[in-house]
């Protein structure tokens, strides 16, 4: 037996009793003839005495040869702890040792294995085996089982089934590049791994699973930006015989009950606005509503002045930043730098300070009046003591940039509080979106969406007005899911495919399979995916998404600690019928 309590266990009522514990040696304070050792596992910290007056010679020398992170075992007495440790759970006891075995030894660790600790994120990368014995990390995948707990018992007690689904398949079209496997035994053939198991839900709709979920690993071959994954988890799901209703009904059930499980949070019932006004009132489709700020449209009452920079712009927008007229002039320099900046791209910004007397003071008063500053304010929601911020220019450039400026003033406002939640739905998703780079449009969602009815003869006409019966699931200014109601009819499929550039072979060798599955009686159906990493995370309160998953990849996508991707070697090369043909 190598232990009788965990390090987290013994109390004072444990006095007396004798007990084995294992661990790891967190600390070692040497007295010589008294040494004091911290033992570590999952549960807590124990702390043990060895005495020279009360613990065998033997035991003492052995005990003055611990080293940290040595993994040993300790026999001995429970007792009452001299000066006690409050912040402890175990700080009432100390275990008098009288036989200790050292089952492993341990080379110096590269970082201190404390709460907070001296090892940089690389350094802990690369031995993350060792990160994960510090409590934070710990408690975050503790955290992260939790989670997926409550959202697997919670379906299934609405009679959701979990279905696993192949990951070596063929392509999915969301939107990423996905990642291939050569095939050995099929020469000059791959398969990819799903970016989603979209496919397989609808075919599992169709063979009559009706309530489907799966918590499951996805596959994106995108340029990472800050604090994505190559491979992240979701958590699938799927109905038939539902409307869009049904699912945002069901879906937002399961996000109301992991707030109140997890978090103790009641929300009342989420509200829905749809694309358009998320747009035009946050400029951005996953607005945090935590905080107002909401844009105010300026183009009635800021044109036709002799501001050529407005008059020229398709849109002039401003947000209301509360009690903001207190910055100083170089605050607000500073934040016209930070919207100049190359990742935000405006080229200037017109402010107004709303003076606690009523009257205003702006930058452009060479061209505006207090009566004009006045309907901007209204348009803004300003009142006494806030700064008005305009932005002006192409309407989707400018609304994102506002978007950013709004975000970056409420971070520095203190008004995206972690421990607050407020979700949404934005819905009325457009069908369609226009890629610049291919010049044509792609499926916003993806290619198994149904447009809304009746909107389909649009489709000619006037393509990205086309509304799709696609949702998003926001929280905190995060897409946590996104999902549609599907097309089931062959007819509609093939119509979608034809639309989005795929000739008839094309469509019949990447999805002929779906099509053909829809001949035999597919029923309605539609479903969600929850990005499982990010909910983890603003459901703990924190930022990454990394500090949740036990074996992340960096930012290049590398695992530094497996150091993947590597090279194989020339006969696997062989076997599987590649050749690299790398430069020198
Ligand atoms: N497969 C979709 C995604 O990964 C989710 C869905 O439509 O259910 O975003």
């Amino acid at each position: 037996m190598y232990r009788s309590h965990t390090n987290g266990e013994l109390r004072a009522t444990h006095i007396n009793k004798e007990v084995t514990l294992s661990g790891w040696v967190q600390k070692i304070r040497d007295k010589g003839f008294m040494i004091w050792v911290d033992l570590r596992d999952r549960y807590g910290i124990t702390q043990l005495i060895f005495d020279e007056e009360r613990t065998p010679k033997e035991m003492m020398t052995l005990a003055s040869q611990l080293g940290r992170e040595f993994v040993i075992q300790a026999t001995g007495t429970v007792i009452e702890r001299e000066s006690k440790n409050p912040n402890m759970p175990t700080g009432d006891i100390e275990i008098l040792v009288s036989k200790l075995t050292i089952l492993n030894k341990s080379l110096t660790p590269p970082f201190t294995i404390e709460d907070a600790t001296d090892g940089g994120e690389d350094l802990r990368m690369k031995y993350r085996y060792l990160d994960i014995r510090r409590k934070p990390v710990r408690d975050n995948l503790v955290f992260r089982h939790k989670v997926t707990m409550a959202v697997r018992n919670y379906l299934s007690n609405l009679d959701f089934v979990e279905v696993e689904t192949p990951y070596l398949i063929k392509s999915t079209p969301e939107g990423a590049r996905d990642f291939v496997v050569p095939s050995r035994m099929n020469e000059g053939q791959f398969y990819a791994l799903p970016q989603s198991p979209q496919t397989f839900k609808q075919l599992l709709m169709v063979g009559g699973m009706d309530k489907y979920f799966q918590i499951v690993k996805c596959f994106r071959d995108e340029d990472l930006r800050a604090d994505r994954q190559p491979e992240f988890t979701q958590i699938d799901c799927e109905m038939a015989y539902i409307e869009q209703e049904d699912i945002l009904n069901t879906f937002e059930g399961l996000t109301r009950h992991l707030l109140k499980e997890i978090n103790g949070v009641e929300v009342d019932k989420f509200p829905r606005i749809t694309y358009d006004e998320a747009m035009k009132t946050y400029g951005n489709d996953k607005p945090d509503i935590r905080f107002g700020m909401k844009f105010g449209e300026l183009n009635e009452v800021a044109q036709h002045k002799d501001f050529n920079v407005f008059n020229s712009a398709e849109l002039v927008v401003g947000i209301a930043v509360p009690g903001g007229n207190q910055y100083s002039r170089k605050e607000i320099d500073q934040l016209i730098d930070w919207i100049k900046r190359p990742q935000v791209g405006a080229l200037g910004m017109v402010y107004v300070r709303c003076n606690d007397d009523g009257t205003y003071k702006s930058s452009v008063d060479k061209f505006y009046d207090q009566e004009d500053l006045a309907k901007w304010a209204h348009a803004t929601g300003a009142s006494n003591g806030d700064l008005i911020c305009v932005l002006s220019g192409e309407k989707n450039k400018v609304r994102g940039q506002l978007s950013a400026l709004r975000m970056e003033l409420a971070s520095r406002l203190g008004l995206r509080k972690s421990d607050e939640f407020a979700p949404l739905w934005v819905i009325d998703f457009p069908l369609l979106e226009w890629d610049e780079e291919t010049n044509r449009y792609h499926a916003m969602h993806h290619p198994f969406t149904s447009p809304k009815s009746g909107q389909l003869d649009l489709l000619e006409s006037n393509p990205g007005a086309v509304k799709a019966n696609a949702y998003d699931l926001v929280l905190n200014g995060n897409e946590i899911g996104g999902g549609s109601i599907r097309i089931h009819d062959k007819e509609t499929q093939s119509l979608m495919f034809d639309y989005l550039g795929f000739s008839e072979e094309e469509a019949k060798a990447q999805f002929g399979f779906l099509m053909d599955a829809f001949q035999y009686g597919a029923p309605p159906h539609g479903g969600i995916a929850f990005g499982l990493d990010r909910l983890v995370a603003i459901l703990g309160g924190q930022e990454t998404i990394r500090d949740f998953i036990a074996f992340p990849k960096n930012n290049a996508g590398r695992d530094v600690m497996i150091d993947a991707p590597a090279p194989i070697d020339k006969e696997q090369l062989k076997e599987l019928h590649l050749q690299l043909n790398l430069k020198p």
